[in-house]
């Protein structure tokens, strides 16, 4: 579902590659988890598969990084849309309406549905995720949890085949990371989503790992 084949990234003026090289391949319908320390590349990886890099931060992606079989090189985020959906680490950054039920809906007015489907996804989103009780409610008023649940109903309404997560429960104490983890198992095992997300806390997500993508440490060198 996701290819890496000789892919790389650097930024103009940068000592080193923003991204080592990587070759890899994420079958349909598994949870790959994309570890490494801060600094590693993970976001730059991330954002080669929703199309964000090169095409919004600049910096050059050398071979090739296909999803669903377009190159990411040749496809803009927004010809990318609906395959991939994107969930940063902090869901209030990304959201546009006040309300739960208004966000679902939302992440779907580009693809140009018709009403009656865009109003049955949302119904669909609402109970897949358990948030039918929340549906009326300001996003404001929501748990860290909730919020990021509802971040994550929000793309998923387009249908995207491709799930790509940033750090997504870095922000969460460790029951809301449970409730947003279990919904990402959920997606994998009754939908069929392939997940890509990133997470430095090794710990709290390795159970529900399918595959795990190391990014190496930066070499350090000292001079004492
Ligand atoms: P991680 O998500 O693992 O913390 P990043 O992908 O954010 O790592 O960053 C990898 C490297 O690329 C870092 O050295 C970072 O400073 C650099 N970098 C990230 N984005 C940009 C950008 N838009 N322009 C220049 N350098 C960047
Ligand atoms: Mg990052």
């Amino acid at each position: 579902m996701i290819t890496f084949e000789h892919a790389t990234v650097s930024y103009e003026d940068a000592s080193g590659p923003a991204l080592p090289t990587v070759d890899a391949t994420i079958p349909e319908g598994e949870l790959c988890l994309l570890v490494g320390p801060s600094g590693a590349g993970k976001s730059t990886l991330l954002g080669t598969v929703s199309g964000l890099v090169p095409h919004f931060t600049g910096g050059t992606l050398h071979g090739r990084v296909t999803v669903a079989g377009r190159d990411t090189r040749t496809h803009k985020p927004r010809d990318l849309a609906d395959v991939v959906g994107t969930v940063g680490q902090d869901p209030l950054a990304h959201f546009v309406t006040d309300t739960v039920e208004d966000e679902l809906a939302y992440g779907m007015e580009s693809l140009g549905l018709p009403p009656g489907t865009m109003r049955r996804r949302v119904e669909e989103t609402l109970d897949l995720l358990g948030l039918n009780e929340l549906r009326d409610r300001p996003i404001a008023t929501l748990s860290g949890g909730q919020q990021q649940r509802v971040a994550i109903g929000s793309v998923l309404t387009a249908h995207p085949r491709v799930l790509v997560l940033d750090e997504p429960t870095s922000a969460l104490d460790p029951p809301a990371a449970e409730e947003v983890l279990a919904v990402l198992q959920r997606l994998v095992h009754d939908l069929g989503t392939t997940v890509l997300m990133a997470e430095h806390r090794l710990e709290r997500v390795v159970q529900y790992a399918d595959q795990l993508l190391l990014l190496p440490h930066p070499c350090l060198l000292y001079t004492p």
